[in-house]
């Protein structure tokens, strides 16, 4: 069997959807596990929608997924250019081949650049052009009137193909319209470059969404007409979102993030959204969730997609973010958490390596950071019955007793760390034959203003430092006492 080529053929739309990623995840993963190439190729044939940049967030998306191409436009394999603008020239006399076979023809109709044609020409979508003499059109496009060139198809045909994931699919050929191949502008329409471009860049298995199914037909009869051999069609269902309500639709931005930039910037990890991803049509017909990419390379069949859509569930999401979160080392985590901090991110190195050290464990996407830890910053305001907790037995009387001598203790405490303070409250309890529970309740109230916090008093307080740690007492005690 020749070598397996699938490819990656974004728009460049500024932004990389949930979707078109899966797409490239897995014709990566089906390249890489049959030891083939993985080809990416941009197609911005339709200019009006060139956005600024859109190639750069191509890139720092498959980057940053882990995703390496083989060839590209910064990758030349021999197959280039591999941007669909650059190829522009090549693409007409493919078409103009098609038109000497009667496999398509000259269009003058007026609004036959729009890629609509079927409003124009009604149901059958069947232009007149196309029963016009094949000299009379040669000799119109030679003195210079605007044209489209549009795919000549038999509507008397069925098309039959089948596809990997969604199997046998027959069609009634007069359901298809002539598409257009070639715009005024001499650019191809996505519908005629796709075909010519797999055909020459020899991809053999064509990856995408499942929205490119019922166009299929069509570039079936396009390679049919060339004498081309069809690859093998991997189309891969939708990925749908369910509201508050329940309701299932397709995927989109009242759901949540939609765009891999989002996710990223929400505080998901790049590798946590592409192994979630992964599980979003594919199975590995076993109960494991947490793969690397190699591992999923090494596990990747096409027998394991689904047809049916896939929901994409932001808990499930989470939840593998917080699993690959927990595995990163302490160093990682403080390093890639620091820009989600907020002030704190802007401490000197040993404040902030104390504080990620608490957030590590109880952190499930960074975007929570900063209201974990904004007590630190600034002490909230609280009520007095924050104090009252049965299990320790605090309240806001002996809290009002007790934390004039907690106050002393500490303030004799002279290497002020987590360990010395914990240590003190431990021997403050003991004296007193009281829980140790009653002083860490009753400080850390004090210190945070907060019922949960990361960390207990000690480690807190180590942070906050001696000086704002009695400050914050005192200021308790003004509370309780007033
Ligand atoms: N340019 C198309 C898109 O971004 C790609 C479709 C395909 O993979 O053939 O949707």
């Amino acid at each position: 069997m020749s070598e397996v080529r699938t490819r990656f053929a974004p728009s460049p739309t500024g932004f990389m959807h949930v979707g078109n990623l899966r797409t490239a995840l897995y014709a990566w993963l089906l390249a890489r596990s049959e030891g083939g190439k993985f080809i990416l190729r941009i197609e911005d044939t339709d200019q009006a929608r060139y956005v600024e940049n859109a190639v750069e967030v191509i890139y720092a998306t498959l980057k940053s997924a882990g995703l390496d191409h083989d060839e590209g436009p910064d990758k030349d394999g021999g197959y280039g250019p591999y941007i669909q603008s650059e190829r522009k020239n090549l693409y007409r006399e493919y078409a103009e081949k098609l038109v000497a076979s009667g496999h398509a023809y000259y269009c003058f109709c007026d609004k036959c650049d729009e890629e609509s044609g079927e409003e124009i020409h009604e149901a059958s979508s069947l232009c007149p052009c196309a029963a016009m003499d094949a000299g009379t059109a040669a000799a119109e496009v030679a003195s210079g009137r605007a044209h489209v060139i549009r795919q000549r198809i038999d509507r008397t045909q069925t098309s039959s193909f089948s596809d990997a994931v969604f199997g046998d699919i027959q069609i009634e050929n007069k359901v298809l319209d002539d598409q257009i191949l070639i715009k005024q502008d001499n650019m191809p329409t996505y519908n005629f470059a796709n075909v010519i471009d797999d055909h020459l860049m020899h991809i053999t298995h064509v990856v995408r969404g499942s929205e490119y199914l019922s166009s299929t037909p069509k570039y079936n009869l396009l390679y049919q007409a060339f004498g081309w051999e069809v690859p093998t069609y991997v189309h891969l269902p939708l990925i749908m979102g369910r509201d508050a309500e329940g309701n299932v639709s397709k995927l989109s931005k009242r759901h949540g993030s939609v765009s891999f930039e989002n996710l990223v910037k929400e505080g998901y990890l790049p590798e946590a959204i592409v192994n979630y991803i992964a599980l979003l049509g594919w199975s590995p017909k076993s109960d494991r969730e947490i793969f690397t990419l190699d591992e999923l390379a090494a596990a990747f069949k096409i027998s394991g997609l689904n047809k049916s859509p896939a929901v994409f569930d932001y808990d499930k999401l989470r939840w593998m973010n917080s699993e690959y979160i927990k595995a990163l080392s302490p160093e990682r985590f403080a390093d890639l958490a620091r820009p989600f901090a907020g002030s704190a991110g802007t401490l000197p190195d040993e404040k902030w390596e104390l504080i990620a050290k608490l957030l590590h464990g109880r952190t499930e996407i960074f975007s929570e950071i900063p209201e974990k830890i904004a007590f630190l910053s600034e002490l909230p305001e609280y009520q007095v019955e924050l104090f009252t907790h049965k299990k320790s037995k605090s309240d806001p009387e002996n809290t009002r007793t007790d934390l004039p001598v907690l106050r002393e203790v500490l303030s004799g405490i002279s290497e002020w760390n987590a360990e010395n303070i914990s240590a003190a409250l431990s021997e403050f309890a003991a004296a007193r034959e009281v829980k140790a529970g009653r002083p860490m309740w009753q400080v850390r109230i004090a210190v945070s203003g907060c019922a949960v916090t990361p960390g207990g008093p000690g480690e807190i307080m180590e942070i906050l430092g001696k000086e704002e740690s009695l400050r914050r007492i005192d200021l308790a005690l003004v509370k309780l006492n007033g």
